[in-house]
């Protein structure tokens, strides 16, 4: 059931963008975690339609719609976790600001949103897009991933606040490394995940990386 609040607070929705190439559980425990930092009262994973920030050296993004049932498989059992089609359902490149944009037409001015994202990913997302408005439609969250902390990741200070996710050093580049190379993914990513992935063949033909 929902968690009841008072009238007079508002939803605050978290909305977790990512590629997610596989969605591996370094994903789910940082949704996990802002959600609980934030008191938040979902987390919306909002798999990203044709990424403008990722070309893959010798190996495309997955098509969407594997992506998409991925997260769907792997969110389906927390009740405080949704994803949306929103960018995967959109044309051309996905730009965070469009995806922001959309949310706050469909939520109303009433919900506090937190964009989600990897503090690598902020940067980029914030030196590219129009920051000022970025500020106006959500607070922004930036997660650190042990190993991967930015000495100055150059975000403006007040605006965004950065979070550092325990102990999973983990990411879907080695995932798929680890398929290509028949190495096990198990626990690295949800059990749903594991055979979805042996199921489809998916990144057994990427090329090597480097
Ligand atoms: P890739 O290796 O292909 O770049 P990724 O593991 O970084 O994939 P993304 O789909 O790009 O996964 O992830 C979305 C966001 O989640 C990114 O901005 C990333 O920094 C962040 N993220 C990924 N893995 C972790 C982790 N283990 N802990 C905290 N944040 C993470
Ligand atoms: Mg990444």
């Amino acid at each position: 059931g929902r968690v009841l609040r008072r009238p007079s607070s508002p939803r605050r929705i978290g909305i977790m963008g990512g590629t997610f190439d596989p969605i591996h559980h370094g994903h789910l425990v940082a949704g996990s975690e802002v959600a609980h930092l934030f008191n938040l009262d979902e987390v919306i994973f909002v798999p990203a339609g044709h990424p403008w920030q990722k070309q893959r050296k010798g190996a495309r993004v997955t098509p969407a719609e594997h992506r998409y049932l991925m997260t769907v498989i792997a969110t389906a059992e927390n009740p405080q976790f949704r994803v949306s089609r929103i960018e995967i359902d959109r044309e051309g490149p996905t730009y965070t600001i469009d995806t922001l944009r959309q949310m706050r037409r469909q939520y109303g001015p009433d919900v506090e949103l937190f964009f989600i994202t990897g503090a690598d990913a902020l940067g980029a997302i914030l030196s590219w897009h129009n920051a000022d408005e970025l500020f106006e439609l959500a607070h922004f969250v930036g997660c650190n991933r042990p190993g991967h902390q930015l000495a100055d990741p150059g975000l403006p200070e007040g605006k965004v606040s950065l979070v550092e996710i325990p102990a999973l050093a983990i990411s879907s580049t080695e995932c798929r490394e680890r398929v290509r190379k028949g190495e096990p993914i198990w626990y690295l990513v949800p059990d749903g995940i594991v055979r979805y992935i042996n199921k489809t063949g998916l990144y057994l033909d990427d090329q090597e990386a480097g």
